[in-house]
């Protein structure tokens, strides 16, 4: 019987890792809620309604109808891309540019709405793997099982360095380590569906724990 696999947790835990190998072995869809936030964030910056010292919420929420999102699955990546408005965007979305951004985008209700509402179409059929941040708590309430991903924000900010020198851009691990505590506080002291963990969620701190081992625990 196929179930619904909910994933939450803080910035850079590793959710979409795990995400992407239950939905690998279990051969579910794995849907990436984050990559949705990033692409508004993206259009938000593409059309100057946000910068490092402007946000005029009320001229993205009055053009939300204008954004479409879907993902289309790569079949040799293995796993959905994001596109905006028929763009694919998922290399744009990943920079530190949006990530700092993202989260102010994401404490808007009118985004949040709208996102969460589509994020529910495409889990009507059972066999999902969902990452966000109010996947357990507010988009599927009733998912059977539930995941809570947390790690020391020393941790997580050395992975995401990694991940991002990796890819070629040049940030310091300074700038990604106050990007994931800034997130973090945006994420937890919004008003609208806060991050916090689901009375019934299984809490998985990975700080030691290693791909395989972290994979292995959560699917026994
Ligand atoms: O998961 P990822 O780090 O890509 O998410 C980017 C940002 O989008 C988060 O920091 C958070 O502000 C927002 N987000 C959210 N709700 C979700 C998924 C992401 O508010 N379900």
């Amino acid at each position: 019987k196929k179930i619904t696999i909910a994933i939450d947790g803080f910035s850079s835990t590793g959710k979409s890792t795990l995400a992407k190998q239950l939905a690998k072995h279990l051969g579910y869809v794995y849907v990436d809620t984050g990559a949705m936030y990033r692409a508004v964030a993206l259009y938000a910056m593409q059309n100057n309604y946000i910068g490092t010292d402007f946000f005029d919420k009320e001229k993205l929420i009055s053009s939300l109808p204008s954004i479409k999102l879907h993902f289309k699955f790569n079949s040799e990546l293995g796993f959905a891309e994001m596109y905006l408005n028929d763009i694919n965007v998922e290399t744009e979305i990943r920079t530190l540019e949006v990530s700092n951004f993202v989260s102010s985008v994401a404490a808007i209700s009118e985004v949040r709405t709208k996102l969460v509402e589509q994020q529910q179409e495409m889990g009507k059929e059972k066999g999902i793997v969902m990452d966000g941040r109010d996947i357990g708590t507010v988009v599927f309430p009733n998912a059977e099982l539930k995941i809570f991903m947390t790690a020391g924000a020393d941790t997580r900010a050395q992975r995401r360095y990694d991940e991002l020198k990796a890819k070629g851009d040049s940030v310091s691990y300074e700038e990604v380590l106050k990007n994931v505590v800034e997130r973090d506080y945006i994420d937890t002291h919004r008003v609208d569906s806060p991050l916090v963990m689901a009375d019934d969620a299984i809490e998985v701190d990975n700080s030691y724990l290693d791909r395989k081992e972290q994979f292995d625990a959560v699917l026994e």
